[in-house]
C-alpha cells in the first residue's frame, strides 16, 4: 500500500518529493525515505514512522540534486524500522528502489542470490528487487567478478538497464509499481509496474512519478496512468515507455483536474471530521453524476434476464455499503445477492457463469483483493460492475461498466464520505434495476438527494461530548441492530474500532443471548441502532435484556418514547425506513471520530492502517 513518488527536472528534487509524499501518507507510514543522485552518486535518508521525521531530519540541508524518488511505507515483509524502510540499496550501491506491492517469490530470489555471496542488509522483498536487479545488471557486463569491483563507478547505458530491468521483472512474481534511480545516471528515473498503481505526470520542463495523481496536485497536470507490464524511464523532457517485449509505446496524456480545496483541510483539523461534514455533498455529487454520464443507461438490460445471478464483492467499508444493497436488492426486488468479502470470495470457488453479474465496490479501484476477484469474474464469463471513486484507476479500466461515486479525494484512512456515495450509487444501481425488473420500490435517487439536502447540517459533536468521556477509556464496546440497523452497527463497529483502537463488535440485536450476552456486565457499553419501524419492539426487548444484566445503551434512533429505557439517545431524522442509512451513520462516524480525537489519537492516520490497500 506505499506511496511512491520520483522527480526530475531543474529544480531541487528532494522538497518536491517530500511535497509530493506528504499527499500519498495515506498509503502508509510506518517510515519515510528518499534517495537522490548527486554527481553520479546514490544517497539516501529514511526515517521510522511518519513523513514528518524525515522532514525534520532534511529540512536544514540543501541538497543539490535534482532527481529524487521517495516512499512512504506500509510494512508487509519486515518490521518498520529503519535498515527496512524504502528506498532500498543493492549491496554495491548501484542502484536504489521505492516499491509498491509484494514480489510473493521473493524467498527463493533470496536464496539464489545468497548463494552467488550476495549480502543482504533487511528483511524486506523490495531489497530482494533491487539486488535481483543490480546482479542482473553486473551479469550483462561481468559475470564471476561482481564482488570484487566497485561496480557503482560503472556508467551503465540506458538500453542496459531496461533490458536487466525487463529481466528482473520477468523473474519476479507479484504485484510491483518500483521507481528506480541508478548511480552514474543524475537525470533519469526508471520504473515498471505490475498490478500496484503508478502515474506519470508531466510538468513544464520536469517529470514525475507517483502512485496517484492528488500527489502531483500544483506539480504535473497531465498524467499518464502506465499499464500493466509496461516499464521504462523518464527524464525532464523525455518519457519513454515499453511494453514486455520491450517494443516502444505511445503514450497519451489525460488532463485531470484536481481542486487544491478538496486536499486541503481549510477549517477542519483533520481529514474525517471534513469528510463526515462532506458526507452530504458526496451523495448529491454521485447522483448527479450518474444520472449526468448517464452510465446506468450503459448496462444493457439484457444481462438481467431469467437466469441472471447477482454477486456483490468488496472488503470493509464497502463490503458494509453492500451488505446494505444485498439487503435492499433482496428485500424489495425479491432477487437473491451472493455477497462476499473479497479475500474470501476468490477462494471459495464462487459459482460463476455468463449468467452472472458481479457487483465489485472500492474507493480506490486499487483494492488487490478486489480486483484480483474481478479478474476471476472476467475469466468465467460474469459481467463486471466497478462502483469506484477515483477515475481512472485500474479496476476502471479491466472492468466492462463503471458506476462512479462522487466522494472526491478522501484523504482519512477510515472510510466515510465514500461509503455515503457507494451507498448513493448502489440505490441509483438498484433503482435502475427494479426498472428493468419492472418491480416497484419506495425510493428514487431524487427522494436520497433530498434527504441529503435536507439533513446535511445535522451536527452531532455537542450532543456526543458526555458520551465521548465515558466510553473512551472502555476496552470493549458492543454495537447491536436487526436487519439494516445491523449493517449500520457493523460499520459504526469498524469506525470506532479503526481509531480508538477499542475492541468494538457488532451483533444482530437477537443474536446476544445465544452466546455474547455472556460477556455484558454493568461495566458494558452498547450502541444500539434502531432506525426500522417494523423492528423496534423486538430490538427493544434486546435493550431491555443488556438493562438487565447492567449495560448502559446508547440508541441511535428517530423514535420517541423510548429515552426512558435507555442510559441516552441520540435522535436522528425520521425518514423512510428504507433511506436510514443515509442519515444514521453520520452520529456513528461522529462518535468514533470524537473517542479518536479524545484519546489523543490522530484520526487521519490510525496505527497499522493505510487506505488503498494494494496488497493481498
Ligand atoms: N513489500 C514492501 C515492503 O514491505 C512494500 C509494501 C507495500 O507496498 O505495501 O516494504
Amino acid at each position: 500500500m506505499c506511496g511512491i513518488v520520483g522527480y526530475v527536472g531543474d529544480r531541487l528534487g528532494v522538497p518536491i518529493a517530500l511535497k509530493c509524499l506528504s499527499a500519498l501518507e495515506y498509503r502508509g507510514y510506518d517510515s519515510a525515505g528518499v534517495a537522490y543522485i548527486d554527481n553520479g552518486k546514490i544517497y539516501t535518508e529514511k526515517r521510522v514512522g511518519k513523513l514528518v521525521n524525515l522532514y525534520n531530519s532534511l529540512k536544514n540541508k540543501i541538497i543539490p540534486s535534482s532527481c529524487a524518488i521517495g516512499h512512504t511505507r506500509w510494512a508487509t515483509h519486515g518490521e518498520p524500522n529503519k535498515n527496512n524502510a524504502h528506498p532500498q540499496t543493492d549491496c554495491n550501491g548501484i542502484l536504489a528502489v521505492v516499491h509498491n506491492g509484494i514480489i510473493e517469490n521473493f524467498d527463493s530470489i533470496k536464496q539464489d542470490l545468497i548463494a552467488k555471496g550476495v549480502k543482504f542488509n533487511s528483511d524486506t522483498d523490495t531489497e530482494v528487487f533491487a539486488q535481483l536487479l543490480a546482479y542482473n545488471l553486473c551479469a550483462k557486463l561481468m559475470h564471476n567478478t561482481m564482488h570484487n569491483t566497485a561496480h557503482n563507478t560503472i556508467k551503465f547505458s540506458k538500453k542496459t538497464i531496461i533490458k536487466a530491468l525487463n529481466k528482473t521483472i520477468q523473474q519476479c512474481e507479484g504485484a510491483y509499481a518500483v521507481a528506480i534511480v541508478v548511480a552514474g545516471i543524475d537525470d533519469c528515473i526508471f520504473f515498471a509496474k505490475n498490478k500496484s498503481p503508478l502515474i506519470i505526470g508531466k510538468g513544464e520542463e520536469e517529470s514525475y512519478l507517483a502512485s496517484d495523481t492528488p500527489a502531483l496536485l500544483g506539480f504535473a497536470n497531465k498524467f499518464y496512468s502506465i499499464k500493466d507490464g509496461e516499464l521504462g524511464y523518464i527524464e525532464k523532457n523525455k518519457i519513454v515507455v515499453f511494453n514486455d517485449n520491450l517494443e516502444n509505446v505511445k503514450i497519451k496524456f489525460q488532463q485531470i483536474t484536481i481542486k487544491t480545496e478538496q486536499v486541503m483541510l481549510g477549517e477542519f483539523k483533520h481529514f474525517m471530521h471534513k469528510e463526515i461534514e462532506q458526507g452530504a455533498s458526496s451523495i448529491i455529487e454521485t447522483i448527479d453524476r450518474i444520472k449526468k454520464l448517464k452510465v446506468l443507461q450503459k448496462i444493457p438490460p439484457k444481462i438481467f434476464e431469467d437466469k441472471f445471478n447477482l454477486h456483490i464483492t468488496a472488503c470493509g467499508t464497502a463490503l458494509h455499503a453492500g451488505l446494505i444493497a444485498k439487503y435492499i436488492i433482496e428485500n424489495q426486488l425479491r432477487v437473491p445477492v451472493d455477497l462476499d468479502y473479497a479475500s474470501e470470495f476468490r477462494y471459495k470457488k464462487p459459482i460463476l457463469d455468463a449468467h452472472s453479474v458481479c457487483l465489485f465496490i472500492s474507493q480506490s479501484g486499487e483494492t488487490a483483493d478486489t480486483l484480483s476477484c474481478v479478474e476471476l469474474a472476467k475469466q468465467k464469463g460474469a459481467t463486471t460492475i466497478a462502483f469506484t471513486n477515483v477515475p481512472a484507476s485500474r479496476m476502471e479500466s479491466i472492468v466492462d461498466f463503471v458506476v462512479p461515486t462522487g466522494a472526491g479525494p478522501e484523504i482519512a484512512v477510515a472510510s466515510t464520505k465514500a461509503y455515503l456515495a457507494q451507498l448513493a450509487a448502489l440505490y441509483a444501481f438498484i433503482e435502475y434495476l427494479a426498472i428493468i425488473l419492472k418491480k416497484e420500490i419506495k425510493f428514487n435517487c431524487g427522494m436520497i438527494k433530498n434527504l441529503a439536502l435536507k439533513y446535511s447540517h445535522q451536527d452531532y459533536t455537542k450532543v456526543l461530548d458526555d458520551i465521548v468521556e465515558e466510553i473512551k477509556n472502555e476496552e470493549s464496546i458492543y454495537f447491536i441492530g436487526r436487519g439494516v440497523d445491523y449493517l449500520l452497527a457493523l460499520e459504526g463497529a469498524l469506525k470506532l474500532k479503526e481509531i480508538s483502537y477499542i475492541h468494538c463488535e457488532a451483533l444482530p440485536a437477537g443474536e446476544l443471548k445465544h452466546g455474547s450476552l455472556a460477556l455484558i456486565n454493568n461495566n458494558s457499553f452498547v450502541v444500539a441502532v434502531l432506525t426500522q419501524s417494523n423492528l423496534i419492539e423486538k430490538t427493544l426487548n434486546n435493550i431491555h435484556e443488556l438493562n438487565s444484566r447492567g449495560a448502559k445503551v446508547i440508541l441511535i434512533s428517530p423514535f420517541t418514547n423510548l429515552e426512558n429505557f435507555v442510559y441516552k439517545q441520540i435522535y436522528i431524522p425520521n425518514v423512510n425506513d428504507l433511506l436510514t442509512p443515509f442519515v444514521a451513520m453520520k452520529p456513528l462516524q461522529t462518535l468514533a471520530y470524537k473517542v479518536s480525537i479524545s484519546k489523543n489519537l490522530d484520526p487521519d492516520k490510525p496505527r497499522n492502517l493505510a487506505k488503498s490497500v494494494t496488497v493481498e
